[in-house]
């Protein structure tokens, strides 16, 4: 091995996973063709007000300014309502997790936070549902959603999510499984900042713009529970990393 070289900590997973990390590298937020001045929805060259997106996609002020559930960016002309008032773009469409994919994730993600020291992780039932079926089960407006009986544990997650925002999803919902699994009791914000900062570890594994702009919507959340407790965990782990974090969650052990 060369010395020189550094060594992502995902590279051994990249083998086995060769083809799905290619599928997440591949998908058109990476592509240059999209950076135009033209708009994203109707394709005619910009003139006079727009918004931007994340993506720097650009919009007509004139068109109705949708987002994709998925990506969170603008929706195009190819844009289909998946229910419950949520848009996906053609994109997403087109980079659409089966639950054979979301299988092989779990098995990479599975293997990549037992490498980094967060052991192994109890087996969950995965179910993937619709809009309208999360409406049901939560009150907010979630993509993913983690419980246990207090004998079996179960992950939910919206069906219609491109690959690299299931990713995410699963990243922060088996890192719920991990605190369920040890009885760890943290304050809500601290548990879901925990899990962001999973999200976090996957995303910063994938190098893609689409994932990159994951990271900068963790960093910029403006929720008290999961934005603001992302960054105290994300502020720790920057000091302390994953051995320091792991130890301090574990430090809330229900009695
Ligand atoms: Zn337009
Ligand atoms: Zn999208
Ligand atoms: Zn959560």
């Amino acid at each position: 091995m060369n010395p020189d070289k550094p060594t992502s900590p995902f590279s051994s997973l990249l083998d086995k996973s060769r083809n799905l990390i290619d599928d997440i590298k591949r998908s058109y937020h990476d592509s240059p063709l999209f950076k135009t001045n033209s708009c994203y929805f109707c394709g005619k060259p910009i003139v006079g007000r727009y918004y931007t997106d994340l993506y720097d996609h650009s919009l007509c002020s004139t068109h109705p300014r949708r987002f994709c559930v998925s990506c969170s960016g603008f929706c195009d002309s190819g844009c289909i309502e998946v229910g419950g008032g949520k848009y996906l773009c053609s994109s997403c469409q087109n980079f659409h997790t089966t639950l054979k994919d979301a299988k092989e994730m779990i098995k990479m993600i599975r293997a990549h936070y037992e490498k980094i020291g967060l052991g192994v992780i109890e087996r969950f039932h995965l179910e993937m549902v619709s809009v309208e079926e999360m409406h049901r089960m939560t009150s907010g407006d979630v993509l993913g959603l983690a419980s246990s009986n207090g004998r079996r544990y179960y992950i939910h997650v919206l069906e219609n999510l491109s690959h690299t925002a299931m990713v995410g999803i699963l990243a922060h919902e088996i890192l719920h499984i991990w605190q369920f699994q040890r009885r760890l009791n943290a304050p809500n914000r601290i548990s879901e900042g925990f899990c962001d900062l999973g999200s976090y570890e996957i995303y910063s594994q994938i190098k893609t713009q689409h994932s990159e702009v994951k990271i900068q919507m963790l960093q910029e959340d403006p929720s008290p529970i999961y934005g603001d407790g992302y960054r105290i965990v994300k502020r720790y782990f920057d000091k302390a990393g994953w051995a320091g974090v792991i130890k301090k969650m574990e430090g809330y052990l229900s009695e």
